[in-house]
């Protein structure tokens, strides 16, 4: 075990209650990763089938919190992506295209039954691939993917009674591709309104979180979808590139980087294609001082330090009221102190492990740019295993608005404490950035919780609460967050002419 530099002590000396000497630590209490049987090996899911990618190739996928490898997985090459766009045709043209709602929404309402009955499964499987906390991946990621399909089985059979006109056609075939960070949810995020509203799709998952959409692939071919329906490569950033620029796509819904989503721009101008995104984000959670305090502190821990930062949405900027910052300040972090760092299959672990090397990396420079700029960093007594991708909880005050960790989006548990006076200073700092995807207010006058919500340039905008989710809620940006909405009735917009 390595200590924590940022901290002042680390827990094993802090440990245990000064006024009995008895030690409160928590027993481990690993979930057992016996329930999930990962393969040595993954091909391609085309056409209904696991295929040998005729690229040859392969990479392999490792779990962030040990560095061990988990399984060899294939790298879809060009050939790869013609084959699964002529499959997603295929099946377009001869049978989910033209197959009436009322069918169709039975095949998700059976992909939903089995992830809940396989829910156990994915959550270790996720874990393990992805290095969050199980406490997550099971009352939040899975929950939430199988809630995706039951929610967007019900509207299969309403299409043409939702305000899209009597008839609403699909667009085709759909290009897919999404991030590390909620690897399952994004895919259930694309795949459920796209094939309820009749498409068919061809998903390519992050090349550090392959897993859990290759048991997804299984579940899809278990559910009896016709073959080509759903098709999952996996790959690299060049598989999301050669899907993206291939001419047999007709929409790209896209999560990740602001970089990646100008280039996909790029590709597609002209083309006609359609497109979605959904990008990167630097919301502030804005806490005025009649707000609950208790409340609003696990609104903060939870905007930031949930799934360890990952999060485009994370509340990565606090804003508090000048009359309250310090007490606010002082009670956050002895809430931090509380958090449990370490092993993402133990059910007590609160932080996980950063996804990869390079997540790390990008984490470690930009808190070394903060400390640099002068603000105060803060982390609370940790120890952080010496083997796997980590990094503490960490608070930085003393933050002005032309620091790079005020302006840029980290990604990590980094928390930035900014101060205002005046709602109208605190509407002026929250809306000083080029993103526009998520805010929090925290406040018990309601009156002053509409007019923020108003004036916060933001697609979500949480009232005293944060990092709530729903299928039937849109979720989407402004500016370089992106544009498009996921979710809700705008989400299925997404998917059909007009
Ligand atoms: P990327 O945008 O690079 O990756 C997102 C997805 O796009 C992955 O499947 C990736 O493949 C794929 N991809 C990469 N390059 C291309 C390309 N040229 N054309 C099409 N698809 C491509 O994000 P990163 O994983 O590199 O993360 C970098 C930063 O992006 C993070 O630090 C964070 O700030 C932000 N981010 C934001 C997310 C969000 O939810 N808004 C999610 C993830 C990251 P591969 O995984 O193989 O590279």
């Amino acid at each position: 075990m390595v200590s924590n530099p940022g901290s002042p002590v680390a827990a094993g000396e802090a440990g245990g209650d000064l006024r009995t000497g008895t030690d409160w630590e928590y027993a481990p209490a690993p979930e057992s990763r016996d329930i999930v049987s990962i393969h040595d090996e993954y091909g391609l899911f085309i056409g209904g089938e696991f295929t040998a990618p005729v690229s040859g190739e392969h990479f392999s996928t490792v779990n962030p919190a040990s560095e061990e490898p988990l399984a060899s997985v294939a790298q879809a090459g060009e050939a790869d992506v013609d084959r699964a766009v002529a499959a997603a045709r295929q099946a377009y043209d001869q049978s989910w295209g033209k197959m009436p709602g009322r069918e169709r929404a039975k095949y998700l309402y059976r992909i939903a039954r089995v992830i809940q009955e396989r829910a156990r499964e994915f959550a270790v499987l996720e874990s393990l691939d992805n290095g969050k906390p199980i406490k997550e991946t099971r009352d939040v990621d899975i929950p939430l993917a199988a809630a995706h399909f039951f929610y967007h089985a019900g509207w299969a059979d309403k299409l043409g009674y939702a305000g899209f006109g009597p008839d609403p056609r699909p667009i085709g075939v759909a290009g897919q591709v999404i991030p590390w960070n909620f690897p399952l949810l994004m895919a259930a995020w694309k795949l459920a309104p796209a094939l309820a509203t009749g498409n068919t799709c061809v998903l390519k998952p992050a090349e550090t979180t392959p897993l859990s959409a290759l048991l997804l692939a299984e579940v899809i071919a278990e559910a009896g979808l016709p073959p080509g329906t759903v098709n999952i490569i996996t790959g690299d950033g060049r598989t999301g590139r050669d899907l993206v620029a291939h001419p047999g796509v007709d929409k790209i819904a896209f999560t990740g980087s602001t970089e990646v989503g100008k280039q996909i721009q790029r590709t597609i101008a002209g083309t006609g294609k359609r497109l979605t995104l959904e990008l990167g984000g630097k919301a502030a959670n804005v806490v005025f001082d009649d707000a609950p305090i208790d409340q609003a502190i696990e609104g903060i821990v939870n905007g930031i330090f949930f799934n360890q930062g990952h999060v485009c949405c994370a509340g990565s900027r606090l804003l508090a009221q000048e009359s309250i910052a310090d007490p606010l300040l002082d009670r956050l972090k002895a809430r931090l102190e509380t958090l449990r760092l370490g092993d993402p299959l133990d059910k007590n672990t609160d932080i996980g492990a950063i996804n990869s090397r390079e997540q790390l990396d990008k984490i470690t420079s930009l808190a070394a740019a903060g400390e640099a700029e002068g603000g105060q960093r803060w982390s609370p007594a940790c120890v952080l295993p010496d083997r796997g991708y980590w990094f503490p909880p960490t608070v930085f005050s003393g933050v002005s608005q032309s620091h790079r960790i005020a302006r840029e989006e980290i990604f990590g548990p980094v928390l930035s404490v900014l101060t205002f006076r005046t709602p109208e200073e605190a509407v002026a700092k929250a809306n000083n950035t080029p993103y526009g995807l998520s805010a929090g207010v925290w406040t018990e006058k309601g009156s002053r919780i509409l007019s923020m919500a108003q004036k916060l340039r933001a697609g979500v905008v949480w009232a005293n609460t944060y990092n709530r989710f729903d299928p039937a809620s849109p979720f989407g940006g402004y500016q370089e967050s992106g544009f498009g909405r996921e979710g809700g009735r705008a989400g299925l917009a997404a998917y059909l002419h007009g």
